[in-house]
């Protein structure tokens, strides 16, 4: 039986749980969020009808601070699944020790068939029903799945009309002329890079002759392709994409590449390289693997064929727990998701920061506090995982739940 995201969420924490011997009080709370809205947002379409948008935010955990945490606009939106996204923010947040609880929102609707000035009533509509329950100190939201800056400017904008006062903190992810923070394009790939240097320093890889292999050539692939190559002198030896892979030893210009993909669709066929299936890709003699496209791509049927050192993984739940237990087994090093993947939100709450002290930083202040958090944060859970001799994703939770708890100790809610 398929669990829905929500039961996922709370099977993990409960594992958790159990691991660190939770109080039942402690785990009562931590199973549920401590909010749930839904609404019906009316909004006027084009041609003069009014359709009725479901609309949801979920407010998790706020013990550690305010709510924090993306919009998806998604035809097949549901409750649960934000309930689930929304748990997983609490322990991200946590994991990188913001000052911040997981919270999360979406609304049900298909925006390929809608006009921007559509988009934007709903948008306006979201915030005009929910504003009660968002705010700079309440729960802020982000852009996520199908939400982009444009969305965030107007949802600022008609929470700062309801309140009457400029709110700029109140949404991150803004475009850059009202509020948003430089550097966060790239802060998900950027903040995986840091993580997987420091993982080679572990493992004695020498990043500048690693060879690396990439699922996935989006935005997450991308720019890792980019950065691993600027940053450290890495070669990228192969690349996939849904249609296939490509190969080629002594290594592929991540531009060329992304141009090839833009132009045709695909990076199977690239010049100079050699075609591969999506399988292949993991079996390859490389140094590290970067999952930047599904969940399970790495699975019980394929994991043992893994000889990479390191898994970095960019993408959310690209290993399945089978999977977890024989990497573990075989010595690989993984970088479990959210701590790889927790630059995007280090940055927003950067843009926090810079919004409250209306002070705005460069590009390399934003990159250098990243690589500050995001590398303390992954010798934390390095250091528990030999602690508790346990692989490093259970390592990451122990390490996210603990400081909640304590939290929750220190302000006498348990
Ligand atoms: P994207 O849609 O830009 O790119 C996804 C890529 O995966 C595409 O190139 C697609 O062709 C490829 N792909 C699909 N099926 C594949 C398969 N079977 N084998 C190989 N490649 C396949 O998405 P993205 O924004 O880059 O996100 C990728 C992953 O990273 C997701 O899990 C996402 O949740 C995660 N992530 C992204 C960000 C971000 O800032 N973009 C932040 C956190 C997590």
């Amino acid at each position: 039986m398929q669990l829905n995201p929500f039961e996922m969420a709370q099977r993990q924490f409960d594992s958790c749980a159990e691991f660190l011997n939770l109080d039942q009080s402690v785990r009562a709370i931590l199973r549920e969020p401590m909010r749930e809205v839904t609404v019906s947002i009316p909004v006027r379409m084009d041609d003069g009808s009014v359709q009725v948008f479901k609309g949801f935010r979920v407010l998790h955990n706020d013990v550690l601070g305010p709510g924090k945490g993306g919009i998806r606009f998604h035809p097949e939106e549901n409750l649960d699944t934000v309930k689930a996204l929304a748990t997983w923010m609490t322990w991200k947040a946590s994991l990188l020790n913001l000052p911040l609880g997981g919270g999360k929102g979406g609304v049900i609707c298909d925006t390929k068939g809608m006009s921007q000035g559509e988009i934007e009533r709903l948008s306006r509509g979201y915030i005009s029903r929910l504003w009660q329950v968002i705010g700079p100190e309440v729960d802020i939201p982000a852009p996520d799945v199908y939400t982009n800056p444009q969305v965030m400017a107007w949802m600022m904008d008609e929470y700062s009309k309801i309140v009457g006062k400029n709110q700029f903190g109140v949404i991150t992810g803004k475009p850059p002329q009202v509020g948003g923070s430089l550097g966060r394009g790239d802060a998900t790939a950027r903040g995986g890079m840091f993580t997987m240097r420091e993982a080679a320093k572990v493992r004695g890889i020498d990043l500048s002759k690693a060879a690396l292999a990439i699922q996935g050539y989006g935005n997450a692939g991308y720019h890792a392709a980019r950065l691993s190559e600027e940053l450290f002198g890495s070669r990228i030896v192969a690349i996939s994409d849904s249609k296939g892979g490509i190969y080629n030893k002594n290594g592929l210009n991540p531009k060329e590449v992304f141009d090839f993909k833009a132009k045709t669709g695909t990076v199977v066929g690239f010049p100079g390289s050699e075609n591969i299936q999506h399988d292949d890709l993991l079996g390859l003699d490389v140094d590290a693997i970067i999952p930047a496209a599904l969940e399970n791509a790495i699975n019980a049927s394929n994991a043992g064929r893994i000889k990479a050192s390191i898994v970095v993984e960019l993408a959310n739940g690209p290993t399945t727990p089978e999977a977890d237990e024989i990497l573990y087994a075989n010595n690989v090093h993984v970088i479990p998701d959210f701590l790889c993947n927790a630059g995007g939100v280090t940055v927003s709450y950067f843009e926090m920061v810079q919004n409250f002290s209306m002070y705005y930083w460069d590009e390399k202040e934003v990159q250098n506090r990243l690589d500050t958090k995001i590398t303390s944060a992954y010798h934390e859970v390095l250091g528990t995982s030999l602690e508790y001799k346990t692989h490093m994703r259970q390592a990451a939770y122990v390490v996210a739940v603990k400081r909640v708890e304590t939290a929750m100790r220190l302000r006498g809610w348990v």
